[in-house]
């Protein structure tokens, strides 16, 4: 671990450092507390803190107050080291943010043992940040494409929807679906189909813009959001991305297959609803496919405007 001591007396700072490095630990020093808060700001601060409560410039009992107002994933573990063994002393250091505490003159032992606890806790903590993290990304994303999911572009599109109501921006929406996808699926077989969807999903992430999001609403059907500046031509961003898609054969088990799209585009101003601008796209993309398919097609009216 990397562990911080903030401790002013140099006898005792040179004490604890030796025993922490035999047990193989990473030493950092402060000399006071000003150093100390300076040295526990993210993003390096370090795992555990021993932190004397007497100490010249700022006081570890403040050091403490201030490094919990931190917002942090990750919080220190820290160890107040205090000459003042009284119950109260020890109670308003844990309140103030302190995980435990070692009295001095301090046993080496005990020093070690209750690092050890510090670490069986930050281990733990941080499994369970993983664990966090891995649920999020699960209930936001595609398992299959590993593209955002029908529920998080619908929220991302909300999003948007508001941002662009603030500042009166244009906001274009393409509904994307494979044609003739079921023949893929009928002729190759279901992982061949797979295959597709996540090719697919290569060539519509490579060909969007750093700003543009990209979902899948369920099935061979993905949503392209695409915040334009005014004056942009939506259908054209849209063609763009038909011609890519029929241009680029993907590499599949079955062999090299080229799939078309069909496009529905939308674009909305300030007052549209996201149900209005997803039901233009549908009704444009229903368009685009009895039109002869491998096309985009923009809704016939601006939504709402
Ligand atoms: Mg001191």
């Amino acid at each position: 671990m990397r562990i911080l001591i903030a401790e002013d007396d140099c006898t005792t700072r040179k004490t604890l450092a030796g025993v922490l490095k035999k047990n193989g630990h990473e030493v950092l020093e402060a000399v006071n507390g000003a150093e100390a808060l300076q040295s526990m700001q993210p993003p390096d601060a370090p795992d555990l803190a021993i932190v004397d409560w007497i100490m010249p410039e700022m006081e570890g009992l403040e050091v403490l107050r201030r490094v919990r107002a931190i917002q942090t994933d990750r919080p220190i573990y820290i160890i107040m080291l205090t000459i003042k063994g009284d119950k109260a002393d020890i109670i308003a250091g844990l309140e103030a943010g302190a995980d435990d505490y070692l009295p001095k003159p301090f046993d080496h032992g005990e020093l070690s043992a209750r690092v050890e606890v510090g670490r069986r806790l930050l281990e733990m903590q941080g499994k369970l940040i993983e664990a966090r993290n891995a649920l999020a990304h699960e209930a936001t994303h595609d398992p299959l494409t590993g593209m955002l999911n029908r529920r998080a572009i619908l929220n991302h599109l909300h999003k948007e929807l508001s941002r662009a109501r603030r500042h009166g921006g244009l906001l274009g929406i393409g509904m994307c679906d494979i044609d003739h996808f079921k023949r893929v699926n009928d002729t190759y077989g279901h992982q061949t189909g797979d295959e597709v969807l996540c090719g697919l999903t290569h060539i519509l992430s490579e060909s969007i813009r750093e700003y543009d999001s990209l979902g899948r609403m369920g099935g061979e059907e993905f949503l392209v959001i695409t915040p334009m500046k005014a004056g942009t031509d939506p259908a054209s961003v849209f063609d763009r991305l038909c011609t890519q898609v029929a241009e680029s054969p993907i590499t599949t088990r079955s062999g090299a297959l080229s799939v078309t799209l069909s496009i529905g585009a939308a674009y909305a101003t300030a007052e549209s609803t996201v149900d209005e601008l997803l039901e233009a796209a549908d009704a444009a993309l229903y368009r685009a496919k009895k039109e002869g398919r491998n096309r985009a097609c923009l809704s016939e009216e601006r939504v709402r405007r």
